[in-house]
């Protein structure tokens, strides 16, 4: 690779803040970044030490903030303790999400509420808190959206309205941004092993259903979104803008 390239995709110099980095596909996006030389800040409620050892093994820096992100006040704390700390944030990947099955009769208010607080409404707001530090510097957010970003899915209406939600929000935060030096584009994830999709893969009916619907033959590794996240949070996509990119394995296709 000639060095014009490798400069299109080098993070050295850059700071990240993930949020839900302890574990999943924000885990692997924190080390991704931080194996294209950023120093990494992640957001959360649950202690991201594995993400924190493996950071820093890269001789990156880490910074671990304590957040429940299903409060969505106050949040702008988050990204002046980044700067703060790390001197600078330059890429937001708002990752940290929750998915709560049931029939739409059976959801309740606090159902609702919780994965709307937590998948659309902090998002937004750390988004803007995030805005802030970047209209000096320019900026990379990344959102973490869905299939169901694109599809109804199956006993998860507060999910599919949040994360089609997040695709509209991705559209809307770009066209205000992209003029201010910020991209704002958004991940659609397909069918991946974490704890997300644990209940979802030992469903002995489910499972089988999902996995021959995936052209790829095989559900995803969470490594497998690092090309897209690098890609995204990197000057390789400076003409990029409210992109909602599925990494699938060709589900969207079939
Ligand atoms: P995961 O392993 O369940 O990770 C979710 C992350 O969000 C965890 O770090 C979790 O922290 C954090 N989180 C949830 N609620 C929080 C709260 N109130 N405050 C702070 N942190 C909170 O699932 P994942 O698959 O990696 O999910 C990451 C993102 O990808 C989510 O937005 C999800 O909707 C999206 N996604 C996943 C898939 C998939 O197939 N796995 C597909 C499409 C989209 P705790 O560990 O403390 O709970």
């Amino acid at each position: 690779m000639n060095d014009m390239m490798r400069e299109l995709f080098d993070l050295s110099g850059r700071v990240a803040l993930v949020t839900g980095a302890n574990t999943g596909l924000g885990q692997a996006i924190a080390i991704a970044l931080a194996e294209a030389g950023a120093d990494i800040a992640v957001a959360g409620r649950s202690d991201p030490g594995d993400t924190a050892a493996a950071v820093r093994a890269l001789g990156r820096r880490f910074l671990a903030l304590e957040a429940d992100l299903s409060q969505s006040s106050s949040l702008s704390h988050l990204a002046d303790q980044t700067v703060a700390t790390l001197g600078r944030l330059d890429i937001l990947v708002n990752n940290a999400g929750v998915i709560r099955r049931a029939d739409a009769f059976d959801v309740d208010e606090a159902n609702w509420d919780e994965v709307l607080d937590t998948n659309l409404k902090s998002l937004f707001f750390l988004s803007q808190a995030a805005a802030r530090h970047m209209l000096a510097t320019g900026g990379k957010i990344i959102n973490i959206a869905s299939l169901l970003s694109f599809q109804g899915g199956i006993r998860v209406p507060a999910y599919a309205a949040s994360k089609s939600a997040v695709a509209g929000l991705t559209h809307a935060l770009a066209n205000e941004w992209a003029q201010r030096g910020i991209n704002v584009n958004a991940i659609a994830p397909g069918y991946f092993e974490t704890n997300n999709t644990a209940a979802l893969r030992s469903d002995e009916a489910r499972a089988p259903q999902i996995l021959a619907r995936i052209p790829a033959g095989r559900w995803g590794r969470p490594t497998d979104l690092a090309g897209a996240a690098v890609f995204l949070a990197s000057r390789a996509s400076d003409y990029v803008h409210g992109v909602v990119l599925p990494v699938d394995g060709g589900w969207l296709a079939r």
